[in-house]
């Protein structure tokens, strides 16, 4: 199938934030899901795994860091360019209505499923995160008390989330 790109956006240093629409991944994905994308350009002919980080309506939202020649690529995607997909894969996280209490471990690039898993568990939750140096999607985590560590000691802090405004669309 193939998605068109809302927008793609750098959020940190080498992190950007790109939002796809792709209507059938976006109404059936899990948290823990992701999808490959092919990327149309000669010399990259494997597809690139990335976690879905939330969705909005039938967009879904992916954060990725550059790590080589196919997610540089990805960067200088620019808003309307459209770009084929496969999705959602994976089994993802099982969520279940009896859990009450929860706490999420993840980060760097590792913590984008985290934001769709403290979603759709829709309870107060402990999210710890791990980072170099910046955080990142701290702000997703609604109803949370976020704990965030960095190696180098420039973050260490604790940030109590209020609970979103209503519980509407597939976030
Ligand atoms: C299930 C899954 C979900 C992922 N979700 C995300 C995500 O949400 N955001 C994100 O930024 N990245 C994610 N990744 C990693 C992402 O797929 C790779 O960073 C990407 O494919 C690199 O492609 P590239 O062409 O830019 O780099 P390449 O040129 O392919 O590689 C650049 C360098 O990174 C190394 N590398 C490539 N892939 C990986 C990998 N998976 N793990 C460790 N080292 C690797 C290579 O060996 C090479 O040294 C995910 C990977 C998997 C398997």
């Amino acid at each position: 199938m193939t998605g068109t790109i809302v927008y793609n956006k750098e959020i940190s240093e080498g992190i950007f934030e790109m939002s796809l629409a792709a209507e059938e991944v976006a109404q059936t994905a899990k948290a823990g899901q992701f999808v490959m994308l092919y990327l149309d350009k000669p010399g990259l002919l494997l597809p690139r795994p990335i976690s879905i980080c939330f969705t909005e309506g039938d967009n879904i939202i992916l954060v990725y860091k550059i790590a080589g020649e196919g997610t540089k690529y990805m960067s200088e995607m620019q808003t309307n360019n459209p770009i084929r997909l496969m999705g959602p894969l994976g089994n993802g996280f099982t969520v279940k209505e009896s859990v009450k209490k929860a706490a999420l471990i993840g980060g760097g690039i590792g913590t984008p499923p985290m934001v769709m898993l403290q979603k759709a568990l829709n309870i107060k939750t402990d999210v710890y995160l791990g980072f170099y140096s910046k955080s990142i999607l701290t702000e997703h985590f609604s109803d949370s008390n976020v704990y965030v560590a960095t190696e180098t000691g420039r973050r260490h802090k604790r940030q109590c989330n209020r609970p979103s405004q209503g519980k509407g669309g597939r976030q």
